[in-house]
């Protein structure tokens, strides 16, 4: 199993701490791992940083090859990746193989082609005498930083931009999920110049605070917890380093009485429990109008409580473990204490599985309000909460009441109301009739505590570049 850095186009082994990566399904180590030192981050940024001089100079026809022989390799080696993204997150392996990993060949070679579509204002004579023009131009090195939910997607979303604009990265996947990162690596390396993509391994405090901090790293791009996103900003102002932050969400889903119930609760069962509920666009904070409420929270009761949980490599499990015994154990206390509460019903679910594995049942609590932390904060497990309200004013007050705004759906028939409520909804995304549907050609990214920067789409790309201004004299 590749576990080795990639520095500088050298696979190379991390000379830090060795920490152990764990598989969820069994709670067993699957490998340790060795972070890189100081000095081996030092090595990725000089190296990213020499690699710019040539890179940043290719053209976008260049670079395009270049992610498309990624997207190629990726392709060919689909089945491995999702073995090894299976078996280091939990994910039922046919999910990662068939929903995961062509999305991610598809990111590399939207901006394969985006790369040579950038666009921008006419050049013209806006000053007498004087023509004016528009670049976009790389920015240099970006430290890249994961989450463990979607580690090779994640990976994908922050690099194939970052490389199309012309960038060098050195990327550091979650210390929990480095895998596939390291797979892409050992792939990426025949594929790339020296130094043009360099993987490290390791902590936040131990890595990541080197990494980001480095004067030579002039972008920072996270997901990752919104603690994490204020750490980074703080840690790179006095750089005054762009950083992109894409953050936590807890997105309301909005069912009005004239909804079609079976899309409903087809959506829900679907869209709340994917990768176990720990997805940041998760539909995992329902409001239901009180005509349809009761029936809703029956029928989904039953939808959810069918959903299969199981070991990943069997291609009926619908549901694997979370990640780790310390998140399983952050979900097992937000239900407790929502549990407590006596106005929470517990339709179905609410329990840790026992056995071994990081399992939690597929829950859903009905009953909730608007003000309860169940309601109000991210739990990133199999848990979706049922809220009850009377009309479009009180749903929109409290749908936006929230920290969050990454993403959000309106479940209604009525195409007016959906235009209105989705002009003032507070969300990077609203999705009508549907939830969780990315496409690589539009953005996603959040608005408040949920972040800045979009992943994806030409404004992804455009996050990567710098906006310049080049003016003539005649
Ligand atoms: P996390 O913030 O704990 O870790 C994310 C990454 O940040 C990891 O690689 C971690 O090692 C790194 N990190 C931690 N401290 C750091 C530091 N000081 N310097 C540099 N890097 C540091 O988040 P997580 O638990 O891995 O991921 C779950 C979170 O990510 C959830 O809140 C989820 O909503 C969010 N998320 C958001 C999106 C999105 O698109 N908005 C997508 C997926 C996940």
């Amino acid at each position: 199993m590749q576990s080795q850095l990639l520095i500088n186009g050298q696979l190379v082994t991390g000379q830090g701490e060795k920490l152990p990566v764990y598989n969820p399904a069994t709670g067993e180590v699957i490998v340790q791992v060795a972070e890189a030192s100081a000095q081996q981050v030092e090595e990725a940024v000089q190296a990213a940083d020499a690699a710019f001089e040539q890179w940043g100079q290719t053209t976008p026809k260049e670079r395009a090859e270049h992610l498309l022989a990624l997207a190629d390799v990726i392709d060919q080696h689909a089945k491995t990746f999702a073995k090894l993204e299976s078996l280091n997150c939990g994910k039922p392996y046919h999910c990662a193989l068939n929903d995961e990993l062509p999305a991610v060949a598809d990111v590399f070679r939207f901006f394969a082609g985006a790369s040579r579509c950038l666009s921008g204002m006419a050049a013209g004579e806006y000053l007498a005498g004087h023509t004016s023009m528009i670049r976009r131009d790389p920015l240099g090195v970006v430290a890249s930083i994961a989450p463990w939910n979607y580690p090779l997607m994640m990976a994908a979303w922050k690099l194939a931009p970052a490389l199309a604009a012309g960038n060098c990265v050195v990327i550091k996947p979650s210390e929990q999920t480095p895998l596939t990162t390291f797979k892409l690596a050992e792939l990426a390396a025949a594929v790339f110049p020296p130094g043009v993509l360099n993987v490290l391994f390791g902590r936040g405090a131990s890595v990541g605070d080197v990494l980001t901090g480095h004067d030579k790293v002039r972008m920072v791009s996270l997901t990752g917890s919104i603690a994490t996103g204020e750490h980074i900003i703080a840690h790179t102002a006095p750089g005054i380093k762009r950083t992109h932050m894409e953050l936590g969400g807890k997105a309301p889903v909005i069912v009005f009485d004239d909804a079609d119930i079976q899309q409903v609760v087809d959506g829900i069962r679907t869209f709340g429990f994917y990768n176990a509920g720990q997805d940041c666009t998760a539909a995992c904070r329902i409001y239901a109008q009180k005509g349809i409420y009761p029936q809703l929270v029956k029928a989904l009761g039953e939808a959810v409580a069918s959903l299969k949980i199981g070991p990943p490599e069997d291609s009926s499990t619908e549901l694997g473990p979370l990640i780790t015994s310390q998140h399983l154990e952050r979900v097992i206390g937000f239900v407790e204490r929502a549990k407590a509460l006596p106005h929470i019903q517990v339709v179905t679910g609410g329990e840790k599985v026992a056995g071994p594995g990081f399992y939690f049942q597929p829950t859903l609590l009905a009953g909730a309000r608007q003000e309860d932390e169940i309601v109000q904060r991210e739990v990133f497990g199999p848990v979706v909460t049922v809220t009850e309200f009377d009309d479009e004013a009180q749903v929109l007050a409290w749908a936006n009441a929230s920290n969050y705004g990454l993403a959000s759906s309106l479940w209604t028939r009525d195409v007016g109301r959906a235009h209105r409520l989705s002009a003032r909804l507070q969300y990077g995304c609203t999705w009508v009739n549907t939830h969780f549907m990315l496409v690589s050609e539009m953005p996603h990214g959040g608005q408040k505590l949920s972040g800045y920067g979009k992943d994806m789409s030409m404004y992804g790309l455009e996050d990567y570049t710098a906006i310049r201004h080049v003016m003539f004299k005649h």
